[in-house]
């Protein structure tokens, strides 16, 4: 072992290796790498016991013991709780800041009340601006739609700003008297304080590395087109303003490989087509014309609404994995697009291909191209079998219904 390890409090490193970044963002993946897990809430443990089992035998069929993942145990949310005292530990933040990859299941966040989204923090403390969710169509999936086939796209959400930022203020108290008196003051604004104030903050910079990232994505996976998805017609200077700026990159720094659809009148040639939908029509064409999308570039809230609904056409929101992920510093957290669906909670019971193709995605990542491979073949298989969990069993004709454990043990017997 080359680098030096840190100690924690309640965190024990594991018998491995650190995973690397190299000057490209990109980790350098050696045959023992020390992985960080978050168990997560709710379904968390269920779903987070059924994929590490799957993960663990993908590793051992594709390279036998010449390679094994070294699994960390970090915490976050409820069982951080229980073991740390605190909900969301600081020694969690510097562990992922050290080992640069990590995988988690969903948390809870109070609605309303309460402490902050611990997802959302996450995702800030550690500047993952950008949440990659590749949504497609497995065959044999139900899905409510037609011709599911036919969406097959990646969003790429920026993960750090917009109105996720938290700056509001609660009706009634001294802060929203002030700042509703400072806006009345300032600038006119007829506020009362009686009124819950938020501001939806949109950088050029964070727009800007986050359509740098997508445009990379769609060179690297030679995808044929990226659109902006803003509501720029009402949100001038913020949604508006992330488009303006998303087209300044294509220009100013991808005119070789990509070219507005301003600038071609639709035609790109053999350049990626850049092209923008205001967020509204996009969801209507996402559904009647999803072979027009390819990649997606959007804000936060924009991104979030749209993940569900694309995941929707293509089996739910059991089936939609993600990654957050910071390309300067190569640190990258995977996750399931769903969250912890209390009352499922213990009963192995819910559909873990979300957090499983999380971890396709990480392994893709690490460059172990094989275990994706292999997982995914094994999961299209047992789709295929029609052995499933609950929420794909009751739109299947003739299925199998299976526990969550046991769908992983099904997958497990198709690697
Ligand atoms: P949810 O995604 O937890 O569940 C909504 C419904 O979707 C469930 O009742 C269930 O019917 C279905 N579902 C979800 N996951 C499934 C799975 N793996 N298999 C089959 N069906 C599944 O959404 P919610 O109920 O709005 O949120 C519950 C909690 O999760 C909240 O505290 C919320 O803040 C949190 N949350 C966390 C994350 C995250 O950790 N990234 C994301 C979204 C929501």
């Amino acid at each position: 072992m080359g680098a030096t390890m840190s100690t924690f409090q309640h965190i024990q490193v594991p018998q491995g290796e650190k995973i690397a970044i190299g000057a490209d963002g990109l980790p350098d993946t050696p045959s023992k790498p020390i992985i960080g897990f978050i168990e997560g809430d709710g379904i968390g443990p269920d779903i987070w016991k059924a994929s590490k089992f799957l993960f663990d035998k993908a590793v051992a069929h594709c390279y036998g013991d010449t390679r094994k993942v070294a699994w960390m145990e970090i915490y976050a949310g409820e069982k951080a709780n229980k073991v740390c005292g605190n909900y969301f530990p600081e020694e969690t933040l510097d562990a992922i800041r050290e080992y640069n990859i990590a995988i988690k299941g969903p948390l809870t966040t109070p609605v309303g009340e309460g402490f902050r989204s611990l997802n959302v923090s996450l995702r800030q403390e550690l500047d993952l601006y950008a949440c990659v969710r590749p949504v497609r169509h497995f065959e044999a999936v139900p899905s409510p739609v037609v011709n599911p086939d036919a969406v097959d796209m990646t969003i790429f959400r920026e993960n750090t700003e917009d109105v996720y930022a938290g700056y509001e203020v609660k009706a009634g108290t001294p802060e929203a008297e002030k700042l509703a008196a400072f806006c009345a003051q300032e600038f006119g604004w007829e506020l009362s304080g009686h009124t819950g104030l938020g501001l939806k903050p949109v950088s050029e910079a964070g727009s800007k590395r986050l359509v740098r990232a997508a445009l990379r994505y769609a060179i690297a996976q030679k995808r044929k087109s990226v659109t902006l998805v803003h509501k720029g017609n009402i949100m001038k200077y913020t949604e508006g303003a992330f488009r303006k700026w998303g087209y300044e990159v294509v220009r100013d720094e991808f005119s070789d490989v990509a070219v507005a659809w301003a600038d071609c009148n639709g035609d790109p040639g053999d350049k990626i087509l850049v092209q923008d939908a205001i967020a509204d029509i996009f969801l209507q064409q996402i559904l009647t014309r999803p072979k027009n999308f390819d990649v997606i570039a959007t804000t936060n809230l924009n991104g979030d609404y749209m993940s569900d609904a694309l995941a929707a056409q293509v089996g739910g929101i059991g089936i939609a994995p993600g990654a957050n992920i910071n390309y300067e510093t190569g640190v990258a957290l995977f996750e399931a697009t769903h969250g912890t669906a209390p009352k499922y909670a213990d009963l192995d019971k819910v559909n873990p291909s979300s957090l499983i193709l999380s971890g396709v995605m990480m392994f893709e990542h690490l460059g172990w191209q094989e275990v994706a491979e292999a997982l995914t073949g094994a999961l299209t298989k047992t789709y295929g079998d029609k052995r499933v969990t609950y929420d794909f069993h009751r739109l299947m004709q003739g299925a199998t219904l299976l526990k969550c454990s046991e769908f992983a043990e099904a997958v497990a017997g198709n690697l």
